[in-house]
């Protein structure tokens, strides 16, 4: 895998993230917080949604907002979950948001924690060997 250098506009996007959960957090419901930056320079942000049957990630709630406005390409994205007092930790997107990013945004960036601490790629990097459709190859 290719890394690539974090950034000070990274650690805003974090940061972004960190926010949205630390407003919105509510216990068994709201825990993880996402950021997303779309390639206009706009971010961004989500609250994964908990229900009895089926959880939605914050990172398709962040990219849905991001569409909704109009955006269509993501430039990096990131999630975060609460750790300890007032701290946030980088969290890894799930098999399902990887398969999303890298449909959305091949080029995108994608922060993720790997060894304990954060690290960044290309979404492609994070999905090799992706699905494709037997109609679009
Ligand atoms: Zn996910």
């Amino acid at each position: 895998m290719k890394y690539l250098p974090l950034d000070e506009q990274d650690e805003e996007l974090i940061e972004a993230a960190a926010d949205a959960i630390k407003q919105n957090y509510v216990a068994d419901r709201h825990h993880v917080g996402a950021a997303v930056r779309m390639r206009s320079g706009r971010v961004y942000v989500g609250v994964h949604l908990e229900s009895r049957v089926h959880d939605i990630c914050a990172e398709p709630v962040a990219l849905g907002t991001a569409v909704t406005h109009g955006e269509r390409e993501i430039d990096t994205i990131v999630a975060v979950t609460l750790a300890g007092e007032g701290g946030s930790r980088v969290l890894s997107p799930c098999g399902t948001c990887r398969e999303l990013i890298s449909v959305y945004g091949p080029e995108a960036r994608v922060l993720f924690m790997e060894d304990g601490e954060v690290k960044k790629c290309s979404a492609k990097d994070l999905l090799p060997g992706p699905f494709v459709n037997s109609s679009e190859s």
